[in-house]
């Protein structure tokens, strides 16, 4: 650690205590060039990986890519906002505690489907039949706007629709024509 004072790299730890509720190690220093104390903090590493497309560029993790596809997975279905945030909230705590630098995108498209097939099976085979295919969610999300096409358009085309279908697989409206996404 360099010495804010004078750039001198030895200092002494002349005290060290928890802090941050036991969160951070606070130490204080001096430094042996010039005597000058200051006081640093440390603590575990909580960056969440760079994710790793399939092409290999690398971005950093979104959490608003995840609640949309996670959104769009769950259209329609008994699935509130507060569950869907919690499974953004259980994979980011995955991924923190992985302790890697950088994960795969599909390893997180499997982590979301993990949770979503506890959650509702009807989103999970939404996104487990979509996303497989692709490498991150903006291109799950632009399948998933055409497929609801495709599918409504089927649907015009029927005579007489059946009164009640076992399971909705189409997302119940087209996405909006501005994707924030990408
Ligand atoms: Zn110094």
């Amino acid at each position: 650690m360099k010495c804010p004072a004078c750039g001198h790299l030895d200092n002494k730890v002349i005290d060290s205590r928890l802090s941050e509720g036991g969160e951070a190690t606070r130490r204080r220093r001096e430094c042996v060039g010039c005597g000058r104390r200051y006081t640093t903090y440390e603590r575990i590493e909580e960056a969440i990986p760079l994710i790793v497309k399939k092409d290999g560029r690398r971005e950093s993790y979104d959490r608003r890519k995840l609640i949309q596809g996670l959104e769009r997975a769950c259209q329609k279905r008994p699935v509130s906002a507060e569950a869907r945030e919690e499974v953004a909230d259980a994979i980011e705590r995955d991924l923190r505690e992985s302790g890697e630098r950088e994960i795969a995108s599909s390893e997180i498209g499997e982590k979301v489907m993990v949770h979503l097939r506890e959650l509702d099976q009807v989103a999970y085979v939404r996104f487990a039949s979509v996303y497989r295919q692709f490498d991150d969610i903006g291109e799950f999300l632009d399948e998933l706007q055409r497929l609801g096409q495709r599918v409504r358009t089927s649907e015009r085309m029927r005579v007489a629709p059946p009164p009640s279908r076992p399971a909705d697989l189409s997302p119940s409206r087209p996405p909006a024509p501005t994707d924030p996404v990408e």
